[in-house]
């Protein structure tokens, strides 16, 4: 989910950022991947120390094909409010381990407009709209 910086503190950037990631010593808190290295990512999985030549044959043998990504971490607040800077609110993340901390809330989240867009469209129908609840 994109950031909205304005509701940011105006040191994030040049202080809060760059101490969490210090502190993860330069690399994902989940899965260890560093700062800015190159990674195949091959399905939802980096593989890590192969050569191009390996990711090439790799993927002639399986058919799948891998991308050549740069890791970029992020910083992470855990209780989703961008002013709680305390150290252990924050969490450095590689967008792959973010995004997979982050996927439940976001599938709420579609789950509550998909509901407020049918309760806008048939909202005398709460029993359509409890039954997909439940779902
Ligand atoms: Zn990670």
């Amino acid at each position: 989910m994109p950031c909205d910086y304005k509701t940011y503190p105006l040191n994030w950037f040049s202080e809060i950022r760059k101490a969490a990631i210090a502190r993860a010593n330069n690399a994902c808190q989940d899965c260890g991947t560093e700062n800015y290295s190159l990674r195949y990512l091959q399905g939802t999985q980096f593989c890590t120390n192969d050569s191009f030549k390996q990711a090439q044959h790799r993927r002639y043998e399986s058919g799948i094909s891998d991308v050549l990504t740069i890791v970029v971490l992020t910083v992470v607040h855990l209780d989703s409010f961008p002013m709680n800077n305390a150290p252990e609110n924050l969490r450095v993340l590689c967008l792959r381990c973010a995004n997979r901390r982050d996927a439940k809330r976001r599938a709420k989240i579609r789950k509550t407009k998909r509901l407020d867009a049918l309760e806008a469209i048939a909202p005398s129908l709460p029993l359509v709209t409890s039954i997909i609840t439940k779902l």
